[in-house]
């Protein structure tokens, strides 16, 4: 039996949040209704193409804001894909999570969400301060983001992610660590915790360009790695593992959708831009709205097709392999390529293992402390041409 994975986008959201660049947009009910229609069309579609042995571990509904949308239409999605694939059932599996923002929840939805099988749910905080909160540009403010943790609590949903974002212009370490407690005073199971990026096409981006008086307010190199440093030590004292260099978890936590996209489990991304790799292809869903819609399970809607060979499959192994804490498999490596991993990385293992970033006990190779830190710079070199 093979694993699989599914994503679903919905790109729907009250509003566009100042750094972000997702594909992700305002819309009428009948064009989501269009959208949703659509969605099953190229489910139904695609699944022609995927044999039967394989099964689905994961579901999850990202976007966009996936709980902006009626219930319904989810548990709509959720039916095509249990009647087209079989999906793998034990007392973990499937973990079908769904993305919602404060605001955007009620309890009618979230009972709809429990009836349809949605066992996760992934919370947009991002920050409880709210002057922070309405320079990102989101909708809500913290209080009503309690309200809705509160209505998922009580709808009886035991597996839930909290947002945060650190490196926020204007954010202090004070304003961060009050976020962090408030966070670990809600004892969700599951954080994931990023620094914010400024993306070319975004509202922060321009401002950002035209050199707004706002981004001399960014925190200096040295609070950001305050926060990184607050961050871990925090989380980790309150009883949550650092599984990723973003992500923690408490125990039996970790998300199995994120991780299979470590581990490099195939998985079909459905929806306007998603992204798949599947059949050792990695390939993205153009990203026109109305084109989607109208070609969806009609026509080829695959753009960016990029075929792996070998050397790009063993990079990859091992640049999305070392962001998690526990990192890369040694015997993994040989079951999959046949070379031992030394034969083909050995310089860079060795260049590293004596700068102290990286680590290997016999069988998984990882990041230490100070690599996890300078993720980037090491996982790069993994690189192969
Ligand atoms: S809610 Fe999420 S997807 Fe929507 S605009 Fe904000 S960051 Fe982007």
């Amino acid at each position: 039996m093979k694993r699989l994975g599914i994503y679903v986008h919905i790109p729907f959201c009250a509003k566009k949040c100042n750094y972000c660049d997702f594909y992700s947009l305002a819309s009428g009910e009948d064009e989501k209704k269009s959208y949703i229609e659509a969605l099953k069309r190229e489910i139904k579609e695609v699944s022609k193409k995927v044999s039967a042995d394989y099964q689905v571990y994961t579901i999850y509904f990202g976007g966009g804001t996936p709980s902006i949308i009626k219930a319904d239409y989810i548990k709509e999605v959720l039916d095509v894909i249990r009647s087209y694939f079989q999906l793998y059932k034990d007392d973990f599996y499937p973990e079908i999570t769904i993305e919602c923002n404060p605001k955007t929840v009620d309890i009618e939805k979230l009972s709809i969400y429990n009836e349809a099988g949605i066992n996760r749910i992934s919370l947009g905080l991002q920050s409880t301060d709210n002057d922070e909160l309405k320079l990102l540009g989101r909708i809500h403010t913290y209080e009503d983001f309690l309200e809705s943790y509160e209505m998922v609590r009580k709808s009886g949903f035991k597996n839930v992610n909290i947002d945060l974002m650190s490196a926020i212009p204007n954010q202090k370490i004070k304003t961060y660590e009050k976020s962090l407690n408030e966070i670990i005073r809600l004892d969700p199971e599951h954080i994931s915790s990023y620094s914010l990026i400024i993306e070319e096409g975004t509202p922060f981006f321009k401002k950002y360009s035209e050199n707004a008086p706002l981004f001399s307010e960014l925190p200096s190199e040295d609070e950001d790695r305050e926060m990184y440093v607050l961050t871990s030590e925090k989380f980790s004292k309150a009883g949550y593992e650092r599984y990723e260099i973003s992500n923690y978890a408490k125990e039996g936590f970790y998300s199995r959708h994120n991780t299979s996209y470590w581990d490099r489990v195939p998985y079909l991304g459905f929806g306007v831009g998603a992204s798949s790799f599947f059949g050792n292809e990695r390939y993205k869903n153009m990203a026109n709205l109305k084109e989607y819609i109208k070609k969806a399970g009609i026509e080829d809607i695959r753009e960016e097709i990029i075929k792996l060979n070998l050397n790009d499959a063993m990079s990859e192994f091992m640049f999305l392999g070392l962001r998690k804490t526990i990192g890369v498999s040694k015997s993994e490596f040989k079951n999959n390529f046949t070379f031992s991993v030394e034969k083909i990385f050995g310089k860079m293992i060795e260049k590293h293992i004596k700068n102290k970033l990286l680590l290997d006990n016999g069988e998984f190779l990882r990041l230490s402390e100070r690599g996890l830190d300078i993720s980037n710079y090491v996982i790069s070199d993994f690189l192969l041409d």
